[in-house]
């Protein structure tokens, strides 16, 4: 606004607009003076984004492609639960960590996001509640690796966070990486109360390098100990994520091995059945594995839940819709279903 030579306080009037009465155009901020409402559109736009397919699943799963100008789409997601309003976002248009079972990371990755391009996400499947309804929670496990963009990451959701944006409890807020030690330790350093989520995988090193290739380079004890690092310095409990394969990890040996990792960490364990992926061969652990995978954490005294599928019917996991609407473009010119 001062840039533009208006008073500054106009800012915070648009602000109080977008992030409170959820406009998405100048033209109908009325409290801004008619000269403004018009001069400013032709400078800037509320949002850059457009929504390039929406797809909703009976589960009360509802997805977003957002394309933004250089053509380029990410996805995200918002999950309705009993009272939680969880929204799960990306930032970065593909990934370059290449995990072997993610959709995201297959064509590796094209750019970060800009923190603008971050916060309008939030912002887009926030306008899609009704009004009465606020988001509750917020995780970054949509495309990309979020420490390789930590700088746009937590100045929008430092945004999102203050009372000058939506006023999330930043206590609900998860970050999930695939363990660069560095960036997690410079995140403790920032010292803000953001959870964090370490996609583990595997227990072995062996087995990491296989699942996870930017692990031969890393190797194990660095990621433990930067977990350990984040915990001692924040408070906050770590979560290991660990997505379960069939034949792969989820074995009874596998399970042995993550609860002697995990037994004296005052950590989680998130457990995810694979979700298939086209043109990817792992196949989802049986109900039993699953069921024995938890039994022998529990055994070794560590704190485990196993995350709920939601959102198969519209490919919400994963960078699979993007994957499928690419897909389909290549193949047929014909507008994906909205
Ligand atoms: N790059 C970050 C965040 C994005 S992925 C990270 O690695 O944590 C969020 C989580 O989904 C990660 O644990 C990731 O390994 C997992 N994931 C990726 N593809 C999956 C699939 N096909 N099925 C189940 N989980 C998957």
């Amino acid at each position: 606004m001062a840039e533009q030579g208006h008073p500054r306080f106009h800012a915070r009037q648009v602000m109080r607009q977008v992030f409170d009465r959820r406009a998405t155009e100048f033209a109908g901020m009325t409290d801004l003076p008619k000269r403004l409402r018009e001069a400013v559109p032709q400078e800037w736009t509320v949002f850059t984004g457009t929504i390039s397919a929406h797809e909703v699943s009976p589960d009360g799963t509802d997805k977003l492609l957002i394309a933004w100008p250089d053509g380029r789409r990410v996805e995200c997601v918002l999950m309705a639960e009993e009272d939680r309003r969880t929204i799960c976002i990306s930032t970065q248009v593909g990934c370059g960590m290449g995990c072997v079972f993610c959709a995201s990371g297959l064509k590796g990755v094209e750019r970060n996001l800009t923190s603008g391009e971050i916060m309008e996400q939030v912002l887009q499947l926030r306008n899609l509640l009704p009004a009465e309804e606020r988001l509750t929670n917020i995780v970054v496990m949509g495309m990309g690796e979020s420490l390789a963009n930590l700088d746009n990451l937590i100045t929008a959701l430092d945004l999102i966070c203050s009372p000058d944006g939506l006023g999330l409890s930043p206590r609900r807020v998860t970050i999930s990486t695939v363990g660069l030690p560095e960036k997690i330790r410079k995140l403790a350093a920032m010292d803000r109360p953001y959870n964090l989520a370490v996609s583990l995988h595997a227990a072995t090193e062996a087995l990491r390098d296989q699942l996870v290739p930017v692990n031969e380079k890393i190797g194990l004890n660095a990621v433990m100990e930067a977990a350990d690092a984040y915990f001692e310095q924040t408070g906050r409990q770590v979560t290991f994520e660990y997505v379960l394969l069939h034949g792969v990890n989820d074995r009874p040996e596998d399970a042995e091995a993550l609860g002697r990792l995990l037994v004296h960490r005052k950590a989680h364990a998130n457990l995810i059945p694979y979700n298939p992926v086209a043109g990817v061969s792992f196949e989802r652990p049986s109900p039993e594995a699953v069921r024995q995978f938890v039994e022998t954490l529990r055994r070794w005294n560590v704190s485990v839940t196993v995350r709920k599928t939601k959102g198969r019917p519209i490919d919400a996991a994963c960078g699979q819709l993007r994957r499928r609407v690419e897909t389909d473009l290549v193949a047929s010119p014909a507008v994906p279903q909205a």
